[in-house]
């Protein structure tokens, strides 16, 4: 039997600093929303942010909120709400709990942040990259606002990124322009947009580097921390505020990796997470693997803030292939590909893939890729079954049950 300790978990500084960040954000967007001295769009989580940025928009992300929801576990209630109007508990849990709080009239942002309601939107824009629900989701906003809709369509599935696809994808970007100024009011300028990419992509590569401290052993990070930590990444990227973070939190991990400051003390196994984390059970899996001596200590997930493709030289081209060359939206054969890179180089010795039971787009494991990259490697991995918000998707005991018994399997291949 493998030995499950007591845990104490690590605190990292920086986060407190995050939390002031997080608060400057969200009073900023709910005082644009009660005045209206700016302009509010809500936007995809990968949607074409820093063009927003550049015209005076506020941003406002709401698979921001649906995490929030289900970290502080009061998703699965709202559900039913999303549930009753059409949106069926096979759909995004971000989509029906988000919805269910807005029909309830509930927001995480009021224990949060002192905020009673989400900001209300001027214009709402997606990015289909990520699935097509993120369009659906806005959708229902746009009628429940009054509001114009509008984004981007990107192709699903490809294994190569050619110039005909991404100029598809610029042109869309850029005949966003027209409509944004009317409801800004601002007029486009190119400047501005290159220096919002510029930000973006400054924020991007501390991020990596924050990410990439994980790759030491011990690592100083784990995958749960960088739930909390990507915050910046998502909700300020094209901002000064998310790069000052970042080098904060760098500063940290890499006083942590030089003075050999484990994550998970006496870490013996090294373990990398496919797919969404389970944000209802953040602390529990946290606490069970770094139990079993287990660090997660790296993600797709986390990593899908990396867009390394930005060049503030080319914006619009080099926004079309950041936001298109990312995992979610490659095929298969892409997708095997990164994972194997991504375990050599965290010396990864298993894989855990989370079937969320509300994403499909970002549940790798229903096509034979575990079997076909385990066969390629020789790295043993375990599927476990759950949902990003829906906890009525997961069984507590049988998840337990299986992560010891695979951490029991990589204690006898030793
Ligand atoms: S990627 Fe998954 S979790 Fe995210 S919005 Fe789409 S369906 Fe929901």
């Amino acid at each position: 039997m493998v030995d499950e300790k007591k845990v104490i978990r690590k605190k990292i500084r920086a986060t407190s600093e995050m939390g002031r960040y997080m608060t400057d954000y969200f009073h900023e967007l709910d005082h644009a929303s009660k005045t209206g001295d700016k302009k509010i769009a809500w936007c995809s989580s990968v949607g074409p942010a820093e063009l927003l940025l550049s015209m005076g928009f506020l941003v406002y992300y709401p698979e921001n909120q649906g995490a929030m929801l289900g970290s502080a576990r009061m998703a699965t209630d709202l559900i039913p709400h999303a549930n009753a109007l059409g949106y069926p508990p096979e759909t995004c849990s971000y989509l029906t709990s988000d919805i269910g709080a807005f029909v309830k009239g509930e927001t995480p942002l009021k224990k949060a942040f002192g905020i009673e309601n989400v900001p209300k939107p001027d214009v709402l824009v997606f990015n289909t990259n990520q699935c097509r629900d993120v369009k659906d989701w806005l959708s229902w906003y746009a009628s429940e606002f009054h509001v114009p809709l509008m984004g981007v369509h990107t192709h699903r599935n490809p294994t190569d990124i050619t110039d005909t696809l991404i100029q598809s994808i610029t042109k869309q970007i850029e005949e966003l322009i027209e409509p944004l100024e009317k409801i800004s009011g601002n007029t486009f300028d190119m400047d501005k947009l290159k220096k919002r990419v510029a930000l973006s992509r400054e924020c991007s590569d501390l991020w990596k580097k924050v990410l990439d401290t994980a790759a030491a052993v011990p690592s100083p990070f784990t995958f749960f921390d960088g739930t909390i930590q990507m915050g910046p990444a998502v909700v300020l990227r094209g901002t000064q505020q998310a790069i000052d973070y970042y080098n904060l939190l760098l500063k940290e991990l890499e006083e942590r990796v030089e003075n050999k400051e484990a994550a998970v003390e006496g870490e013996l196994y090294r373990l990398y997470w496919e797919g969404m984390p389970v944000w209802g059970r953040l602390r529990a899996h946290s606490e069970l693997f770094a139990g079993l001596k287990a660090c997660v200590l790296a993600s797709t997930y986390c990593n899908s803030w990396i867009f390394t493709d930005f060049d503030a030289a080319d914006p619009f081209n080099s926004m079309a292939k950041a936001y298109t060359e990312l995992f979610i939206v490659r095929s298969d054969v892409v997708k095997e590909r990164y994972i194997e890179k991504m375990i050599d180089f965290f010396k990864i010795d298993g894989v855990i893939y989370h079937d969320s039971k509300t994403c499909p787009n970002n549940s790798n494991n229903r096509y034979g890729m575990p079997q076909r990259l385990e066969k390629k490697t020789g790295v043993p991995s375990l599927v476990i079954n759950g949902d990003l918000n829906d906890l009525r998707c997961i069984s507590d005991e049988q998840t337990q049950t299986n992560i010891e018994a695979f951490i029991e399997q990589l204690e006898e291949n030793r």
